[in-house]
């Protein structure tokens, strides 16, 4: 009762990284309430699936092991979930938001009548004072995300309804595995006593997995192209520089959208979330949309003729200069370093 819940992705029996990131947040959050942190692992072939779901703080998993539930399908992973939460009543839920979270949580929500926060950025336990009546409300979740085509940093929160559900955004938090942590207590998941033949309405019949070409998420090293890059042909320079560095290239929505890099590139609100070691952005400005997916870098290198752009502001060293003249001399100071 009144725990917090995370809902594990796992897809041939992977733990989806947001799934880490959100026990480890999840974690915190936890510590903070003196409340216990449950994981749901809905799936087939889960085996031992509590010892790295407990690697990452949980301190209980409920396990629905079945053929029916592999893949992923809606319905029954639904169904499955508000029997576990009619019971067990958490005070938060969070789930990725991936295509699957955001299929599956605002679903959930419904049927619970409980509201959902959709693609939070960052989560705080915080308390709140309702000005109406003055009662003051302890210990709430803040949900936070970027609001108003991202001109504005919402809290919102949810004093009335339980749980208090979000999703919240892919690579944002950090997944830190827990030293010397113990496997989670396995709950089992009665699936027969709860799935009906309703769940089973949808069925797969083929399924074919587009395999990511691109995929800078994990990389610890991205050059980023801003529109001042100029044209897709300079773009090759910024390949040139990941590649002499052992990292990937970003971009812009605005290069992006003007055709100088491809859409899987894009970083920022409506693009992926990275952490690098390294950020170089060249010729971005450094609107908070762009900002949003790259703020938390280790280090922030800007590159850019113009002094007083806002990049300059988050960046650890700002070099003034023109892109094209720039990246080839840090070409050149690398490959011969
Ligand atoms: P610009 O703002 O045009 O900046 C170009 C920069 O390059 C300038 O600072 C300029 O001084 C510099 N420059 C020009 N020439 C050179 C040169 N030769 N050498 C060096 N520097 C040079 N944006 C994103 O990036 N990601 C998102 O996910 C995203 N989502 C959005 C969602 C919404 C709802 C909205 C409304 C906007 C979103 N945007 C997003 C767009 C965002 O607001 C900015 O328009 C965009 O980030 C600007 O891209 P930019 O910095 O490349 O271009």
């Amino acid at each position: 009762m009144n725990n917090i819940f995370v809902y594990c992705e796992i897809e041939n029996g992977k733990v989806a990284d947001v799934s880490l990131e959100l026990l480890t947040k999840g974690r915190n959050l936890a510590d903070q309430l003196g409340c216990q942190l449950e994981a749901l692992a809905i799936g087939h072939n889960l085996k031992g699936i509590e010892a790295e779901l407990g690697q990452y703080g949980a301190d209980v998993v409920h396990v629905a092991d079945d053929a029916r539930l592999a893949p992923y399908r809606t319905l029954p992973h639904t169904t499955l979930i508000k029997a576990v939460f009619e019971v067990e009543k958490p005070q938060i839920a969070l789930f990725g938001a991936s295509s699957v979270g955001r299929d599956l949580g605002p679903r959930v929500s419904s049927l619970l009548h409980s509201g959902l926060t959709a693609d939070c950025t960052s989560l705080e336990i915080g308390s709140h004072t309702e000005n109406k009546t003055g009662k003051v409300y302890d210990k709430l979740l803040y949900q936070i995300r970027p609001a108003f085509g991202g001109n504005i940093i919402a809290t919102i929160i949810n004093p009335d309804h339980r749980p208090q559900m979000a999703t919240v955004r892919e690579g944002v938090m950090k997944k830190e595995v827990i030293a010397n942590a113990k496997p989670a207590q396995v709950k089992t998941i009665d699936v027969n006593k709860f799935l009906t033949d309703a769940d089973e309405a949808i069925r797969i019949i083929e399924r074919e997995i587009e395999e990511r070409k691109i995929d800078i998420k994990g990389a610890p090293i991205i050059v980023a192209g801003g529109y001042g890059v100029g044209s897709k042909e300079n773009f090759a320079l910024l390949h040139e520089l990941a590649q002499v560095l052992g990292g990937e290239v970003g971009a812009s929505r605005a290069a992006v959208d003007a055709g100088f890099a491809e859409h899987a590139r894009q970083i920022g609100q409506t693009g992926v979330t990275v952490r690098p070691k390294l950020y170089i952005a060249c010729g971005i400005s450094g609107q908070i949309q762009h900002t949003a997916g790259m703020e938390q870098s280790a280090m922030i290198i800007s590159i850019n003729n113009d002094p007083a752009a806002p990049i300059n502001q988050i960046a650890d060293y700002a070099i003034t200069g023109d892109v094209s003249e720039i990246i080839p001399k840090l070409i050149k100071y690398y490959k011969k370093n």
